[in-house]
């Protein structure tokens, strides 16, 4: 008889935003005429950069001619858009790294929920909460994370708690963990570390012989020069860090998919015969095993965000947001409630008022401002009595929201 991988019985049958649409869908078939703004899932808004549009044109041209057709491409992706991003995002900032050690992918959820194959069932993991849903999810899809207690915290996951009273920024865990995820600029509290921050786990990792997977998917949005931009800016980082990319949020490519995994060759375990094994080697060998790669097209669209004017629209599309989680974030203060993040991040999040349940909050924005926003419970229990606002809508839509609340 065939048997399933029963770990997948033991996840939440439904993700977080299907359980948001549903409460929307409800509320809209009894408010038919409701003017919803929804500031919730973090979708971006504002169109491709037409520098990437171009490029993309004009690599679809090239389809039409088999003198420049592409079939399969490189599966770990093309020098091109490699050599761009190692020289734009890391050597032109000082940061020591080559081309082979960049991954092009379809963007970070797959290579942050991947990577996991590449790693024993055994080891023990740690991931801060609240945290991106993916990382629980996908170990627990690999039977890393136990099993669920009636508190819905896993038996073998290390919580790393991140609240206002640390300042969200999390303790070192006490007991030996082997992986440990970190998001920062943070998804969901739209927070960050300073670089000392970053380097106590960084240093924590080296004398454990662990591994960081170090999420950068908002690394665009950083503003504060403390705030490091890549793990790697942090010495020994190499030793131990995977970090993930995507140009996803960084220029609207949420629907057109791309992003990369840097593994420094400098990463190795031991193996159980006690040799030094290279996770760039094994991280190439299941990419080309399992993955057929980026699409051409797409690729150069993505090569196109390190030409000049792509630069220029990228910061454009930045800036648009981070105006936006200004005027949430001071609206929200002025109301007299706490917000963090909003500064390096396009997440602003919101303490509920009077206690309120993350889920009684947003039923409450719901239907008395026909505002959307995200539970914070749905990114684990230190969410609880916390909401996010993305700031990924209209300029208009976040000041007439803004304007509802306040009233
Ligand atoms: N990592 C974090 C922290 C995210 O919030 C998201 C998307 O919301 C992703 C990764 C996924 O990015 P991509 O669109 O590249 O798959």
């Amino acid at each position: 008889m065939t048997k399933i991988n029963e770990n997948f019985l033991k996840i939440p049958a439904s993700y977080l935003f299907s359980d948001i649409s549903r409460k929307i869908t409800e509320y809209k078939e009894q408010n038919p005429n409701a003017d919803i703004i929804k500031m919730g899932i973090g979708d971006v808004t504002m169109p491709l950069p037409t520098a990437s549009v171009n490029a993309i044109i004009e690599a679809t041209k090239e389809q039409l001619d088999s003198a420049t057709f592409r079939g399969y491409g490189p599966e770990q992706g093309y020098d091109f858009l490699r050599n761009a991003i190692v020289k734009n995002d890391f050597n032109d900032k000082n940061i020591d790294l080559e081309a082979d050690e960049i991954f092009v992918s379809d963007g970070a959820k797959s290579d942050s929920g991947n990577i996991g194959d590449i790693f024993d069932k055994e080891n023990v993991v740690a991931l801060s909460n609240p945290s991106y849903p993916v990382y629980i999810d996908t170990n627990a899809m690999a039977g890393r994370a136990g099993e669920v207690g009636e508190n819905g915290l896993w038996s073998n996951i290390v919580y790393l708690n991140s609240n206002a009273e640390n300042s969200f920024v999390p303790e070192l865990p006490k007991t030996k963990v082997d992986i440990i995820y970190l998001c920062y600029p943070n998804n969901p509290t739209g927070t960050t570390l300073t670089k000392d921050q970053l380097k106590k786990w960084v240093d924590y990792a080296r004398e454990n012989n662990s591994i960081i997977l170090f999420d950068a998917a908002y690394e665009a949005f950083i503003t504060e020069d403390d705030v490091p931009h890549s793990i790697y800016e942090i010495e020994g980082a190499k030793q131990v860090a995977i970090e993930f990319r995507s140009f996803s949020k960084t220029a609207g490519f949420t629907g057109t998919r791309c992003g990369y995994t840097v593994v420094p060759k400098a990463l190795t375990v031991k193996a159980s015969d006690g040799s030094e094994v290279s996770l760039n080697k094994l991280w190439l060998r299941r990419q080309t095993t399992k993955f057929n790669g980026t699409p051409y097209i797409v690729q150069r669209g993505a090569e196109a965000v390190y030409s000049a004017e792509g630069k220029k629209e990228v910061k454009a599309l930045i800036n648009y947001y981070l105006e936006n989680a200004k005027i949430i974030k001071s609206a929200i203060e002025e109301m007299g409630l706490s917000a963090y993040g909003g500064i390096n991040s396009p997440y602003v999040w919101v303490k509920t008022p009077d206690k309120m349940g993350s889920w009684e909050f947003f039923d409450y924005l719901l239907t008395e401002k026909n505002i959307v926003c995200t539970p914070g419970v749905g990114f684990g229990l230190q969410g609880e009595g916390y909401v996010r606002f993305s700031s990924f809508a209209k300029k208009e839509a976040v000041v007439t929201a803004m304007g509802r609340l306040k009233k």
